[in-house]
């Protein structure tokens, strides 16, 4: 690869190792339209590993501009008649996007060079005025934000978290073993301790020749810190002190795939857009990172050699064996897209591989929303101002021997530093420019960017009215929707992305025409037009119709949210369980209301006293998912799980919708009575608010009624 400093390049298939069969090169942008037949049916997408961009030279510097697919962001006349202000001399362009980098930490060089291929505007040290985007390097508190778009989403640190995520692919694997089996089997330390002993023992029983292995990974850890293997329960360091640092116990997956006899994982970058309506995107190249000693499977003896079975870049780069390249081909960290290439080269089928994958990283998006929208509520209630949110998440993933992929775990912070330290001499270090790391990170970040355009999303926003089939991504069922959706926020982020305009009109001059020649011109109008094509794939809502099936626990959630009464909390008091159970109608004459303070108090205290958040008294989600499954085992006895869930989820929804449309009829009939009152005054007041707010609940209402009737049909 070319040294930092070439210009943007478009986007060619990336370079196989010399006689690797070429791969398809970049999917063209109709197969968005028409998957491939196999894909259609396994609803994901076929593979287009990519080289992406380089870094300009520099601030001004322009790329090449033979990739004009990717210009569609052009701003129209306001932005050709300025002249730029604080870069002198550069050519007019559209108004500048903001975006704040003054808490971007490690990912703040990728997200300069993304900034200036861009052209947008950098808040360094942060903004007096608000800005169009928040660069977060760890979490969505890092600032005080009530406006725009900030990278992370509140709560998403506590959901990747390992016993978490464990926990919430666990309930998707009770409902749907066979979808959720891409997860290994996991154990939550301590309180589930007994659990495993018990399970390993009965295992062992009925299968004497299996001999596992299992990978011990502390709660909250990374970078493989704390991580250990066992061979038996036994072996857990129980002196040490599980109570106080909880950990997940898993299976040890002990035939990896492997290349040139080394073990590898696949980091992936993967953008949550937005969380409702769900929207997921992958990019299409990563991360593969190379363990430094030769793979072999897990014996007494080699068990604590972590080069050979912890991938992690962060433990590898301090073995002898770690090699550095500026190949993304070769060395401990490549290109995804070179170990597809490899695999194809040996007759891999890689577009059912791809597609494994994505659906892989869809269903683990839909283990983890639920749970994050309870966050969501929480931390930014509705009718509070807020920001939109969006966040890459680093999705670690294991090939299987027989290529199958295996989640390994979740980051809400992937690295995105694309410098590595260098040991010049003994304890000399430097920190040197890793190419791998740029050339996917900064497209990733870039393309993300490119996304949450605000002033795209402004366009787009304008053009709503005009697709009436639009109506349903805005209006989506009442049972999957939040108290305040994303298209709310959004709305006021344009507000808030109209001032920083005016903000940023002040600041610059208008440019005298015809003083940079046309292509350049074009270019600073559109600076898109350099780019190369997005490297991030949509996959959801795309696939939304293979997968939609899986969400009932955001259903369940939904109802969960609408129970919880007091915003801003997340657990669900007795009185707000008792309503819900009282307004869907499931108590009777075998289950009294006692029976379900019961219930309540059993199942809240269990999950209370596993001392997950004791910030709150109540039941969390989690505990109402349980309590929600008991509740359909006692009504739709003979029926699989899901459909029980499923059954009693329909069930709940339509007698909240028979009593929306009760309330409804009462406030309709209240606010006819008030406008005859009204109309009574002399002073001709108008209730124009209080007579549309009924209307759309009682569109909501009917739309919930006919969601029910088409669901049973
Ligand atoms: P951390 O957050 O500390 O990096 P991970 O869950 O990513 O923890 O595990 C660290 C490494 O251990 C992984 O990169 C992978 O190489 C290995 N590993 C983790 N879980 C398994 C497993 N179930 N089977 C085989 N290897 C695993």
């Amino acid at each position: 690869m070319e040294s930092a400093g070439t210009e943007p390049e478009s986007c060619p298939p990336a370079q196989g190792p010399p006689g690797s069969p070429a791969l398809p090169a970049e999917e063209p942008e109709r197969s968005e339209a028409a998957p491939e037949p196999q894909q259609a049916a396994e609803g994901v997408p076929s593979p287009a590993p990519v080289a992406q961009g380089r870094r300009p030279s520099g601030p001004g510097s322009k790329g090449q501009a033979k990739r004009g697919g990717a210009g569609k962001g052009g701003r129209g006349k306001r932005g050709s008649t300025r002249r730029a202000g604080e870069e002198g001399g550069r050519p007019a362009r559209r108004a500048h996007v903001t975006v704040d980098s003054s808490k971007a930490k490690t990912s703040l060089e990728a997200l300069k060079i993304s900034l200036r291929q861009l052209r947008w505007r950098e808040f360094p040290f942060g903004r007096r005025l608000p800005c169009d985007i928040y660069w977060h390097g760890v979490s969505f508190h890092d600032n005080d934000i009530f406006s725009g778009q900030v990278n992370k989403f509140p709560g998403m640190t506590e959901m990747v978290r390992k016993i978490t995520l464990s926990r919430a692919v666990r309930t998707m694997q009770d409902l749907f073993p066979e979808e959720y089996n891409f997860y290994p089997h996991s154990w939550i330390l301590p309180e589930e301790f007994p659990l495993f002993v018990a399970e390993v023992r009965m295992m062992k029983e009925s299968d004497p020749p299996w001999k596992p292995t299992f990978i011990v990974k502390p709660d909250g850890g990374c970078q493989g810190d704390g991580i250990y293997l066992i061979k038996d329960p036994s072996d857990i360091r129980l002196a040490g002190n599980l109570q106080s640092r909880p950990a997940v116990v898993q299976e040890y997956i002990s035939k990896p795939l492997l290349i040139d006899k080394l073990k590898f994982d696949i980091r992936l970058y993967v953008l949550l857009k937005s969380l409702e309506p769900l929207e997921i995107y992958i990019a299409k190249d990563g991360l593969s990172r190379f363990c430094t000693e030769p793979y072999q499977e897990p014996t007494l003896k080699n068990l604590h050699q972590v080069f050979m079975h912890l991938t992690n870049y962060s433990l590898n780069i301090h073995s002898g064996n770690f090699i550095h390249s500026d190949n993304v081909n070769t060395g401990s960290k490549r290109t995804f897209s070179s170990v597809l290439y490899r695999l194809s080269s040996k007759g891999v089928d890689i577009k059912k591989l791809w597609s494994d994958i994505i659906s892989l990283v869809i269903k683990t998006v839909i283990a983890l929303t639920p749970e994050l929208k309870v966050y969501y509520q929480s931390d930014i209630p509705a009718g509070k101002p807020g920001p939109t949110c969006f966040q890459i998440l680093g999705f670690d993933i294991l090939l299987m021997k027989n290529l199958k992929p295996v989640l390994l775990e979740v980051n809400a912070n992937p690295s995105m530093r694309i410098e590595h330290e260098q040991e010049l001499s003994p304890g000399v270090f430097e920190n040197v420019p890793s190419p791998v790391d740029e050339e996917i990170k900064v497209a990733v970040i870039r393309d993300t960017l490119r996304l949450m355009d605000p002033y795209k999303k402004k366009k787009k926003d304008n053009h709503l009215p005009d697709t009436c089939m639009d109506s349903k991504q805005r209006f989506p069922p009442i049972s999957s929707r939040l108290p305040r959706s994303n298209l709310q926020f959004s709305k006021f982020a344009i507000v808030r992305s109209q001032l920083s305009e005016n903000a940023s009109d002040t600041k610059d001059e208008l440019l005298e025409p015809g003083s940079t020649d046309q292509l350049e011109h074009d270019i600073s109008k559109n600076p898109e037009a350099s780019l190369p094509s997005l490297c991030l794939k949509q996959v959801f809502p795309k696939y939304a119709k293979q997968f939609s099936y899986l969400r009932l626990v955001d259903r369940m959630a939904a109802l969960f949210i609408r129970f919880l009464g007091v915003k801003g909390t997340m657990k669900l008091g007795p009185t707000g369980f008792r309503t819900f159970i009282r307004n869907c109608k499931l108590s009777n004459s075998n289950f009294s209301m006692a029976s379900v303070d019961i219930l309540y108090i059993d199942i809240t205290r269990r999950w209370n006293s596993m001392g997950l958040d004791q910030r709150e008294s109540g039941m969390c989600l989690q505990a109402f998912i349980e309590a929600f499954f008991c509740l359909a085992q006692r009504r739709y006895k003979s029926l699989p799980l899901h459909e029980q869930v499923a059954s009693l989820i329909d069930f709940c929804e339509y007698h909240l919708a028979i009593l929306d449309e009760k309330r409804l009829v009462c406030s309709r009939g209240i606010t006819e009575r008030r406008a005859a009152l009204v109309t009574c005054q002399p002073d001709g007041l108008h209730l124009t608010a209080a007579t549309h707010a009924p209307l759309l609940n009682r569109m909501t209402a009917a739309n919930k009624l006919t969601d029910y009737r088409n669901h049973r049909s």
